[in-house]
């Protein structure tokens, strides 16, 4: 990687940093900034993905719950059913 000098303090940091590690003045590169702006973007859709998913996974468990609820009634029916059948 290639070094340049800071435009605030002249010192020699990376072409990749974003910030000067001595001064901490910005660099002004509009790639530099655009590619955190988008590790920004895809973090924030990627926790909004985990809360998709989580809600989704949730209410699948509540959909199961409410389907083995209605699986035993059918049999409650038959139950009853048969001994209506034996008397
Ligand atoms: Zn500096």
């Amino acid at each position: 990687m290639a070094m340049i000098s800071c435009k605030e303090c002249s010192a020699e940091i990376s072409d990749k940093a974003v910030a000067c590690p001595k001064c901490g003045a910005e660099m002004a590169k509009g790639k530099a900034r655009s590619t955190l702006s988008t590790i920004v973007i895809v973090g924030v859709i990627l926790v909004a993905l985990f809360f998709a998913m989580d809600a989704m996974f949730s209410s699948n468990k509540r959909e199961r719950a409410e389907a083995d609820r209605s699986l035993e009634q059918p049999n409650r029916a038959i139950d009853r059913a048969n001994q209506l059948d034996g008397r």
